[in-house]
């Protein structure tokens, strides 16, 4: 298994390196994910906050209380969601600069997919978010 994840934004001003595994890897179809990415869905993988190195300006803003959302303040790429409560910190899979590592686990808040979205990947789906 790959253990070290660079990645980066669009226009290459923030670049990043996640070391170590993933704690886990999700898909989320909550409406915040979809704005904050203007995406319809969110692939992630999470990390250690202390396990991402972060080299250029990011951006964040609160998309709720406990979760900020990191972005390039040149060129606008959703790099991550960051939950300090907890030490971590959600990567976009889009960013990576290989997105094959991204093992996906399950969904989560399918209740507000976007309607043409068909998921038949078998993988488990959650209407909210996943089980504690
Ligand atoms: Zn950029
Ligand atoms: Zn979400």
């Amino acid at each position: 298994m790959k253990t070290d994840h660079p990645g980066g934004c669009l226009c290459g001003a923030v670049r990043y390196r996640a070391t170590g595994a993933s704690i886990n890897d999700r898909i989320c179809h909550c409406h915040l994910c979809q704005k904050a990415l203007g995406a319809s869905f969110n692939a992630r993988m999470l990390f250690k906050i202390d396990n991402v190195a972060i080299e250029g300006p990011v951006a964040y803003i609160n998309s709720s209380e406990g979760l900020k959302r990191g972005f390039c303040p040149k060129c606008g790429s959703t790099l991550f969601s960051r939950r300090e409560s907890v030490g971590v910190m959600g990567i976009t899979v889009g960013s990576l600069d290989d997105p094959s590592v991204f093992k996906p686990q399950m969904h989560i808040y399918v209740a507000s997919k976007q309607p043409w979205v068909k998921i038949d990947d078998g993988l488990p789906q959650y209407d909210g978010p996943p089980p504690a």
